[in-house]
């Protein structure tokens, strides 16, 4: 039958448009209430044309739904670029740390929690053929600083703080290559937690450009500087006023003034891709850094406490400083203070080119100065920059009592003169770990946590990385890491032989390390032990998997043939593995070996030898083997014993001050 239509009195569309038709529904009986003695049948009646009316309103809201439009690319792109901003840590990757499903936010620890708190179910295993590789995955988000932290610091103030400025080639993190930056960048924390006024100059490297937190341009400056030209047997010297630009920024949490030409067009200083790396003349270059770094002190202002300089690159500052800046009146407050980290590089300097600090290198250049002892009679004499700023500094520090006990004697070569005539201002300072970077308990780069009393995570770290790198995954063979610069003082030899005897002995290998001695071992990383289960040679720079390596390792190897101090066997005990170590410089400082009856129990550690032969690493690795074999109890008390060691900044930061304030009496 035909369906007559009407409108429904009272019912209107949700949304009144005049492009929405007004609906029709079907004809129903009137809705009034049916009068008193009406028959069932008209009940029914009634019913069915209510329900009727109420199916026609269902299909009305139906017809009134707004239609979906699908969103053009550029609206979804928009969409996505507004979730980005609005999150940008999930764009970062940092959603999915280690690979995992669920996002993890970073959050305030309770004191002594663990950062991960993974189970074996919780981590997503790794596999050797992973594209990044997987120790390039995400770190988790590193801990929020809490309250307790707070207070924590606060007691650790000195109610009388010093201002240091810190003159060096090198910072962590973004201005490393080896122990010098590190060194800088844990001092300078520690003494800024201690309260003290810390700044850190710095050259402004092409390499670091963009990487610096709060980079702000200061001031253009002129620095005196000569340059040295020779025509036809004839020698000229020019002075000029070099336009020098001083910027402020923060590194590694610690306040730097950073030093450069500022003139691109003009002058290739620091310019390169890396730390030493550029096509400049590098001996010109620091020579000109000293003098910009004093001249920017006093045109700015500064008139620090301490001026503290590192290594031949920055001497001439302690030069300069007494014989132009003091003596003629301007920074009067400082005294300077040295630290020596490696005596391997000294600055040789013909006493020509020390007119790079805009001074002449004549005055210089007596035996009581900076006169390079191997060069008398030659004509004329050479200067040596590390030894010069050794007569010319108030306190002259190396980085472990060894190494300056070993300087006083052969080991400084033709400064151990020099060395022991200033012998009253010389000692050894032993480095110190940064546990904001270096802590096994709130390591952002391992898959899982641990601490003494609960170190499940460690076991956990040695199957990632074995399964990452695509080892046998076996609990029960002991692995040995290393993580070296591959260069002769690192003791490339005895590695080598260290890898096929952990090999011989059943053991695995983990090498992380590159150098100019490098090209055995890529050949052997090639050929030797290309589907090696237990050996992996990993020739390249890699921070973050040096993390887990220490966190996974049951022994961590330096068999240096000299350390000034070394890090690595420090870093190890971070993570509770055991170093074995060349007993020489720091290493003989910072390692006692377990089976040593002259030492104390408690401060035994590790293991080490004498000796540079095959023998002496062979016998001392057995030891090692054995206590792994054998393990029990022992080896995890051990362990946990050897974490709670305290190689921290805060007791070398507490030594400096002291010699700080030593120096201003
Ligand atoms: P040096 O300053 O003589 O190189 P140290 O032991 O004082 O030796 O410091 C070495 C530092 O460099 C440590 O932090 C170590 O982990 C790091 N390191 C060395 N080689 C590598 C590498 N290939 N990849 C990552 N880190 C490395």
């Amino acid at each position: 039958a035909a369906r007559a239509t009407r409108r429904v009195a009272g019912v209107r569309p949700a949304v009144a448009s005049d492009d929405v038709p007004e609906p029709e529904v079907a004809e129903a009986a009137p809705s009034e209430p049916l009068p008193l003695g009406s028959n069932l049948s008209d009940l029914q009646a009634q019913l069915a044309a209510l329900s009727a009316q109420n199916a026609a309103l269902l299909d009305d809201i139906d017809k009134l739904k707004p239609v979906e439009i699908p969103k053009t690319a550029e609206e979804q792109a928009e969409e996505e670029r507004l979730a980005a901003i609005a999150d940008p840590l999930a764009h970062a990757g940092l959603a999915n740390p280690m690979g995992l499903e669920t996002r993890i936010e970073p959050r305030v620890l309770k004191p002594g929690e663990l950062l991960i708190q993974n189970t074996e179910n919780d981590i997503k295993w790794p596999t050797p053929d992973e594209n990044p590789p997987f120790y390039e995955r995400a770190p988790y988000p590193a801990p929020l600083p809490g309250d307790g932290d707070e207070e924590a610091k606060a007691a650790k103030r000195d109610p009388n703080p010093l201002h240091v400025v810190h003159v060096t080639a090198e910072m962590a993190p973004i201005a490393k290559v080896g122990g010098l930056g590190d060194v800088v960048t844990g001092l300078a924390r520690a003494h800024l937690d201690a309260g003290h006024n810390v700044e850190v100059i710095l050259p402004y490297y092409s390499s670091i450009e963009g990487k610096v937190t709060n980079l702000e341009h200061v001031m253009d400056f002129d620095v005196s500087k000569g340059t040295e030209t020779e025509w036809d047997g004839v020698r000229e010297v020019r002075l000029d006023a070099f336009s020098t630009s001083m910027y402020t920024g923060i590194i590694g949490g610690g306040n730097v003034i950073l030093l450069r030409p500022a003139s691109k067009e003009h002058s290739n200083i620091f310019i390169g891709g890396k730390i030493y790396g550029g096509s400049y003349n590098e001996l010109e270059a620091y020579l000109y850094f000293c003098r910009a770094a004093l001249e920017c002190m006093r045109v700015s202002g500064r008139d620090p406490n301490v001026i503290h300089v590192h290594e031949w690159q920055c001497s001439a500052v302690a030069m300069l400083y007494w014989d132009l800046y003091h003596a003629e009146g301007m920074l009067r407050n400082a005294k300077v203070m040295l630290t020596i980290h490696n005596m391997d590089n000294t600055g040789e300097c013909r006493q020509e080119e020390f007119i790079a600090t805009g001074v002449s290198g004549e005055e210089f250049n007596t035996l009581e100065k900076a006169m390079d002892e191997r060069t008398i009679g030659h004509n004329p004499e050479r200067l040596c920059l590390l030894k010069g700023a050794i007569v010319y500094s108030n306190y002259v520090t190396t980085v472990s009592p060894t190494y300056a006990k070993d300087a006083l004697g052969g080991g400084g070569g033709f400064l151990n003169k020099t060395l022991s005539k200033s012998r009253m201002k010389f000692s050894g300072v032993l480095n110190g770990v940064d546990e904001q970077i270096w802590d096994a308990r709130l390591d952002p780069f391992l898959p899982c946590s641990f601490k003494p009393g609960a170190m499940g995570g460690k076991a956990l770290c040695k199957r990632y990385l074995q399964e990452g790198l695509g080892m046998d995954v076996n609990p029960d063979k002991p692995l040995v890491v290393c993580v070296s610069r591959l260069v002769p003082q690192k003791g490339v030899d005895l590695i080598r032989h260290a890898i096929s005897h952990t090999k011989d002995q059943g053991g695995q290998f983990v090498l992380l390390g590159s150098g100019h001695s490098d090209p055995p071992f890529s050949q052997a990383a090639e050929t030797v032990y290309k589907r090696d289960k237990d050996v992996k040679l990993l020739i390249f720079y890699s921070d973050q998997l040096s993390h887990l390596l220490y966190a996974a390792a049951d022994f961590v190897l330096v068999p240096s043939m000299f350390e000034p101090c070394g890090l690595t066997q420090m870093i190890a005990m971070e993570y509770g593995a055991l170093p074995i170590v060349r007993k020489t410089g720091g290493l003989a400082d910072t390692v006692f070996d377990l089976d040593d009856p002259s030492k104390p129990y408690d401060d035994r550690n590790g293991f080490a030898f004498d000796g540079a032969d095959n023998y002496a690493i062979e016998s001392c690795m057995n030891r090692a083997f054995d206590l792994f074999k054998h393990r029990n109890v022992d080896l995890r008390q051990i362990q946990e014993k050897v974490m709670r060691t305290d190689n921290t900044w805060e007791k070398a930061g507490k030594e400096y001050v002291r010699l700080y304030r030593a120096m201003q009496a």
